[in-house]
């Protein structure tokens, strides 16, 4: 949408941000036990100033109110912080001690932000730990506010949706490479923060970089109307499953009137297909989970907050929120199946719809970290698939044979850089970025066209209202200008990978077998894990590996005995097999030549693959 029907006169937002200031941190520089910073608000100062001409003002209005930090109170007893990572935490005071709602991405976040409540608020003891869904930035900094012997000894309780373990490590782990390069693009993470770079990723400043942990839940949120009384607080909750996240639950606090979104609601239109990648979402269960919860606590509730941005007070306030968010995701969902069924495909239905004028005038349903655009193709994806009915689009040229067809068809590269140059004077910054990816995938070290390239994609992130926009485009114009960053953000957390189940293991190995390398070899393996009183059999032939569950070890396979710690181990490279055979850790029944078999096929992941040339 253009900008000057930005609502800018709604200034309510601002004054949100600042209800119920307390205390801000003495510094908002947070660093690791080796003095690394893992998290530095005072880089984004500069936001206070005008928004500049590098920058989309409504993009840079959302920087000015995430850059909103400290202790805040929601109402008496729920408290906030915010602008100590990419998302928010909360406390609950119970009757003798706390309930923290979502422990930020790093335990040193955590920490730093806990730390300022006991501070703030005294030294009252965690009792309970709620994650409201499953993706890291809801439960990554656990362990910088309790320890694994807390939860072992019964002292907290850890809550969780129902399938949160499975979800959490699906989504983290087997694309976990892929999803790791393509979000270090999404949060500018390799990107200076400034008016000509990194401004925000619209659902907050950016991700931090310390270490993230998990502890698993102790008590699964099952069904919704299940309630809990924790230390004396009053919850009842609300699943909803395949929403923002496959695993999710809103719930809420009837003695406060407060109500919980998790990440189901935000302050800004959120992602039916985050850009780092995932599996599609579903906007049309999104919204109806949304109206039931107005239908549950929607004549009661007094505040709606979030794992994300700042509450919602007031009941007619909070409900109209939560019911317009509910209504943009609906009517995109809708709306797209409308045209849908008129034959438009994704691309065309992306730049047909029109926000409603109602919705339009809110600043929350603004396309800050998803988008019209990439969430209507996200819709079509969902129903259709990548394939838009077209028999031309059906076979096409991968980039680099198509790249060389148009170059040629152009007259050649230079040529081609001149029909990009002419786009750019004529302000057509969308084909100019499309000639020059041509030009850049049939010839990569062509000068003129990298920097070209480089100069127009800058152009399109400065005009951006979205944030991941603004990061992809100028991600793309750094690794064109200064060469590839790689993934600079952590990708495989070891908290992480040693919450992985047998099967997950064994899947995980599946998939970086290198097929062609593999066709011709067929091996049977047996696993028995000792802790876990079960066997598995891993069979590799085809260039393919299955696995399954079973009472005793395959016949005539080679059998490896040992506990599923030291399983993870020895697939990251942790343990070595000899070492591990020699100290009995792990006890091999037949041809120990076969694991280097199977190692031998194994190929690595690259964390560091290109995006903006071949
Ligand atoms: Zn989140």
């Amino acid at each position: 949408m253009s900008e000057d029907v930005l609502p800018f006169d709604d200034t309510r937002d601002f004054d949100d941000t600042e209800r119920g200031f307390i205390a801000r941190a003495t510094t908002r520089t947070i660093t690791d036990t080796e003095g690394r910073v893992v998290w530095d608000l005072d880089a984004y100062e500069f936001l206070d100033d005008a928004a500049p001409d590098t920058a989309h003002p409504s993009l840079w209005r959302q920087g000015q109110l995430l850059i909103r930090d400290g202790l805040f109170e929601v109402v008496p007893g729920i408290y906030q912080l915010r602008g100590f990572d990419l998302s928010v935490m909360s406390v609950i005071e119970g009757d003798t001690g706390v309930i923290v709602i979502d422990p930020l991405i790093s335990k040193e976040t955590a920490a730093a932000a806990f730390a300022l409540y006991q501070e703030q608020r005294g030294p009252r003891p965690v009792v309970a730990m709620i994650y409201t869904h499953s993706h890291i930035d809801h439960f990554g900094g656990v362990k910088g506010i309790i320890t694994e012997g807390d939860v072992d000894s019964g002292r907290v309780s850890v809550i969780a949706p129902e399938g949160f373990m499975e979800a959490a490590i699906a989504e983290n782990v087997f694309a976990g490479t892929a999803m790791g390069r393509r979000a270090g693009y999404m949060y500018g993470a390799a990107l200076a923060k400034g008016p000509r770079g990194q401004i925000g990723a619209g659902l907050g400043q950016t991700t931090s970089t310390g270490e993230p942990t998990l502890i698993p839940p102790t008590i699964d949120i099952t069904t919704t109307g299940q309630e809990l009384t924790i230390d004396g607080v009053r919850i009842v909750f609300q699943i909803t499953p395949g929403t923002e996240a496959p695993a999710e639950m809103n719930f809420y606090f009837p003695d406060h009137r407060a109500l919980c979104t998790a990440e189901n609601t935000s302050h800004t239109l959120h992602n039916i297909l985050t850009l780092r990648g995932a599996v599609v979402r579903d906007a049309r269960t999104w919204a109806a989970y949304l109206t039931e919860t107005i239908d549950l606590w929607g004549d009661e509730l007094e505040v709606v907050f979030a794992s994300h941005h700042w509450p919602t007070w007031g009941r007619e306030r909070a409900v109209e929120f939560l019911s317009m968010q509910r209504d943009m995701y609906a009517y995109l969902h809708d709306q797209t199946l409308r045209m849908m069924n008129q034959g438009y495909v994704g691309a065309e239905i992306a730049e047909m719809m029109e926000t409603p004028p109602a919705l339009a005038a809110q600043w929350h349903t603004h396309g800050y970290y998803g988008s019209v655009s990439h969430n209507v193709k996200a819709i079509y994806q969902r129903y259709l698939g990548w394939f838009d009915g077209n028999p031309a689009h059906l076979w096409q040229h991968p980039p680099v044979a198509a790249a060389e067809r148009y170059v040629a068809a152009m007259g050649g590269s230079d040529a081609a850089v001149a029909v990009a140059r002419r786009a750019v004077d004529d302000g057509d910054l969308r084909w100019a970025v499309e000639v020059l990816n041509h030009v850049l995938f049939a010839d990569e070290h062509h000068a003129d066209a990298r920097a070209l390239q480089a100069d127009a994609l800058e152009q399109l992130g400065f005009g951006a209202e979205n944030g991941t926009w603004r990061n992809f485009f100028l991600s793309g114009a750094t690794e064109l200008r200064e060469g590839n960053f790689g993934t600079p953000t952590t990708t495989t957390a070891s908290d992480l990978i040693t919450a992985l189940t047998v099967e997950q293991i064994l899947s995980s190995v599946a998939i970086r077998i290198d097929g062609p390398k593999a066709w011709d070899e067929h091996l049977v393996l047996s696993f028995v894990i000792t802790d876990e009183d079960q066997a598995y059999v891993f069979e590799l032939r085809n260039g393919t590996a299955n696995h399954r569950p079973t009472a005793a070890p395959a016949p005539d396979s080679t059998t490896l005995t040992l506990e599923r710690r030291v399983l993870i181990g020895l697939m990251v490279g942790r343990v070595d097999l000899a070492a591990a055979v020699a100290a009995g850790t792990i006890v091999v029944d037949g041809d120990l030549a076969d694991i280097g078999r199977l190692v031998a096929v194994l190929a690595p992941v690259d964390p560091g693959f290109a995006i903006v040339t071949p």
